[in-house]
């Protein structure tokens, strides 16, 4: 069994799904390939990686610089097609970029079966089982499949020795330089910067009002909610599933549902007809189903947007970035424009979320959200430590909700989380740090220990 495993190296370490892909193909094959893609300072961090026994490429070439993740998957495509392999597994996705597109557009440049989210796979003649977190699921060998974070990647044995990284540059894969890094890429960053919107006018009160105001606002009445309505408008704009058709139509003149859902023949259909945007909900399926139809169409893909503006002719998307507090401001030089784009899931009145700050309060956190009758929700970092399913987690990776009382405890306010809650009614927080920045997102706040 020949495993090829893609992995990032970002800030001198491994991603952590990628060390979990890794693991996950140690447990399965003494025949492991490491590939990755970055500048030659990444060597040092992959040279670690040939103790475990695996033979590790960087591919690197100053072309390459500012790939987006369809040229990415382009490049890894192209460096996969001079070795022999079986399986291919990627981490779900990058923790810097986050997009989770890069497997997906990986299967389909390779033509071969795709397995997203898996949490555990094994290998049975010449098909791949998984348990994914949407199921069970095979498929026939090769293969590309994504992996979670579940497995942990071994240390090195003392006894082990370092081997080489080999580097594989332009000279090698004989890519035409235009189709790579920024030049060829389809998206484009246009700008970045602080994220203003969701910030409200924070009142403090004392743990004992708590209950109080919660009872007041559960009696109020909903407000209506208000639609981002643009003046100007793009005249069409595809939706794959109902769910972003609301999103959709604040941009648009006409909103077409597609009646279909595989995104080969989505891809089939939009090759014959045309359209000028593609929006697919940022779901699990849509996150898989949009980068597949994204590559076959070679055009860009824009990931997880929390919002869409027009000139009414280009579709600007917007979407948290990495360094916390940034948006950036995203657009697509090919057509179709597409984008996966968070809606708020339907989730109760009241939701009482926890985070890491009370990670040892767990019982008491759940009192609370029965005295209120909430539901449970949570933040990345608590449900990073176990302390909390992933099912609760509320932000950029998790859930969008819009519920009339939300109530943020011990957590610190993290652009990731807040940009998530920019729908809920009111935001409570709970948090003893004056200076969370969650306050700021904040209608109350109690500056006390919970
Ligand atoms: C690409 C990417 C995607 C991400 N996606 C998400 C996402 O979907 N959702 C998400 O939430 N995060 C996400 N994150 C992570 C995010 O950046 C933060 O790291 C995370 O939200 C922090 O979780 P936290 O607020 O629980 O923990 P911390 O930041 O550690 O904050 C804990 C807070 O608890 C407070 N505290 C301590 N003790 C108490 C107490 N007794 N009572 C009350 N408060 C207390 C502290 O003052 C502190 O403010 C993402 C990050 C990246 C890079």
């Amino acid at each position: 069994m020949k495993i090829l495993v893609c992995v990032k190296i970002i800030k001198g370490e491994i991603n952590p799904f990628d060390a979990s892909a890794l693991e996950c193909a140690l447990q399965l094959s003494k025949d492991v390939t490491v590939l990755s893609m970055g500048p030659k300072s990444c060597e040092e961090a992959l040279l670690p990686l040939t103790r475990l026994g695996a033979k590790v490429v960087l591919i690197s070439d100053a072309a390459y610089a500012g790939s987006d993740t369809l040229v990415t998957a382009r490049i890894l495509s192209a460096a996969i097609g001079r070795l022999d392999y079986d399986l291919v597994l990627c981490g779900r996705q990058s923790v810097d970029g986050d997009t989770a597109q890069v497997g997906p557009m990986l299967a389909q440049k390779l033509g071969c079966g795709l397995i997203t989210n898996a949490l555990k796979i094994e290998i049975a003649d010449t098909k791949v089982l998984a348990s994914t977190r949407m199921g069970e699921e095979s498929a026939p060998l090769p293969a590309v499949v994504t992996i979670e974070r579940g497995y942990i990647l071994r240390f090195p044995s003392i006894f082990s020795k370092a081997g080489t990284v080999g580097i594989w540059d332009n000279s090698v894969l004989g890519l035409d330089k235009e189709q790579c890094g920024l030049a060829g890429s389809p998206t484009r960053v246009l700008e970045s910067f602080e994220n203003e919107r969701g910030k409200r006018k924070c009142k403090f009160i004392s743990m004992a009002e708590l209950a109080p105001l919660v009872e007041k606002l559960k009696k109020q009445e909903r407000r209506a909610e208000a639609k981002a309505e643009s003046g100007v408008k793009l005249s069409s704009v595809w939706t794959a599933g109902s769910a972003v058709y609301e999103k959709a139509a604040e941009i648009a003149e006409e909103v077409v549902l597609i009646d279909e859902t595989d995104p080969v023949k989505i891809a089939k259909m939009a090759k014959e007809k045309q359209p000028e945007v593609i929006l697919w909900n940022a779901d699990l399926q849509g996150r898989r189903d949009a980068p597949i139809a994204a590559a076959i169409l070679e055009t860009g893909l824009c990931a997880d947007c929390t919002r869409l503006e027009t000139d009414g002719e280009t579709l600007f998307m917007y979407r948290p970035a990495q360094g916390g507090n940034i948006t950036a401001k995203i657009k697509c030089v090919t057509k179709p424009q597409m984008a996966t784009v968070r809606t708020a899931s339907a989730s109760s009145d009241i939701i009482v979320s926890g985070g890491k700050g009370v990670a040892d309060k767990a019982e008491k956190l759940e009192a609370l959200a029965e005295e209120f009758g909430a539901s449970l929700g949570a933040s990345r970092g608590l449900v990073d430590m176990n302390g909390a399913p992933y099912e609760r987690q509320i932000g950029l990776t998790g859930k969008t909700v819009s519920p009339k009382i939300y109530i943020a405890v011990g957590i610190s306010g993290a652009i990731h989380h807040t940009c998530a809650i920019e729908g809920a009614e009111t935001v409570i927080a709970i948090n003893p740090d004056k200076d969370a920045r969650i306050f700021e997102y904040a209608d109350y706040g109690v500056l006390e220990e919970f």
